[in-house]
Parts: structure tokens; C-alpha cells; sequence
């Protein structure tokens, strides 16, 4: 499926329609360039699983969670691995037990597509608006029409 994401609001309507459907053991993918919106619509579905206060940006901590919301979300970006292996290193799989993953930069991590519930989001930069590409796995069927 491709949606025309021509500005924020359009970002945080799809930021909703996850955030509805979003299961514990879920991954949400989120790949594209530095600035394509991995982190604004990351925040978009916090928001809308009802966290209100700041998301910061977890490029320096690697990991962010928000435990109490139902599910309760690691938010994680990759960027600054090298290996993927380094995913096992900082207790990735402990992090995401009972809790839904949403992750910058995944294939950094050894990429998440093979797991049913990873729902793939690849954004892409329009000029000023953004295009997202979104690719459920098995589980993810009849839940992102
Ligand atoms: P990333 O995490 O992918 O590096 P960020 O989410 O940090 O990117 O930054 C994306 C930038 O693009 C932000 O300045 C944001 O305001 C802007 N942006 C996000 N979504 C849209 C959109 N749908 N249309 C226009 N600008 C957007
Ligand atoms: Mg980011």
C-alpha cells in the first residue's frame, strides 16, 4: 500500500490507524533516509496510544520505552550500529518482551521483515511532503486495509 503523506496531519492520521491496531510482539519498521519522518510518525503513534510529554529522538540511547501504554512501545533507532549483532548486546530481545517495537533504522538491526508481525513503513521524501510505503508480514492481514 501507498499513501501520500503531503503534511504532518496526514503523518499523524497514519501514526492513528497503526496505533489502533498495534499488538504486543509487533515491530513497525521504519526505514528511510536522515529527515524522511521516522521519527515524527514514531511520535505520531505515541500520541496516539495516548503519551503525552516528549519523545526524544533515541539516536544516543539507542532505546526509549513507554511502558505504560497499552501496548506498551520500545521506540528504538539503529543508526549507530555497525554490526547487527550488536542488537543481541544490548538486550534487544529483553527490551521487546511484552511490548510493541517501533524502529528507526532497522535493517542496522539485522532487519525485521521475516517476522509475522512486522509492519514495514518506508518513507520517502516528495520535495516537502512524504510518501510511505507499508508492507504488512502474516499478521498484519485484514488489520492495515
Ligand atoms: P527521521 O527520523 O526520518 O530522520 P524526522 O522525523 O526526525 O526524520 O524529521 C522529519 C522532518 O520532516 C521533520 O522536520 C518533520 O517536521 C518533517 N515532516 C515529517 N512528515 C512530514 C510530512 N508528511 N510532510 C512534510 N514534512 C514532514
Ligand atoms: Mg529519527
Amino acid at each position: 500500500m501507498t499513501l501520500d503523506l503531503p503534511d504532518l496531519a496526514a503523518m499523524e492520521r497514519l501514526g492513528e490507524r497503526i496505533a489502533a491496531k498495534l499488538r504486543v510482539g509487533d515491530v513497525v519498521a521504519l526505514s528511510g533516509e536522515l529527515g524522511a519522518g521516522k521519527t515524527t510518525l514514531a511520535r505520531a503513534v505515541l500520541a496516539a496510544l495516548g503519551h503525552r510529554g516528549e519523545v526524544p529522538s533515541p539516536t544516543f540511547t539507542i532505546v526509549e520505552s513507554y511502558d505504560r501504554l497499552d501496548p506498551p512501545v520500545i521506540h528504538a533507532d539503529f543508526y549507530r550500529f555497525e554490526q547487527p549483532r550488536e542488537a543481541e548486546e544490548i538486550g534487544l530481545e529483553d527490551y521487546r518482551h511484552g511490548a510493541a517495537l517501533l524502529a528507526e533504522w532497522p535493517e542496522r538491526a539485522g532487519g525485521f521483515a521475516q517476522e509475522p508481525g512486522c509492519l514495514s513503513v518506508t518513507l520517502e521524501k516528495v520535495g516537502e511532503a512524504r510518501r510511505a510505503i507499508v508492507e504488512g508480514g502474516g499478521d498484519w492481514q485484514g488489520r492495515m486495509p
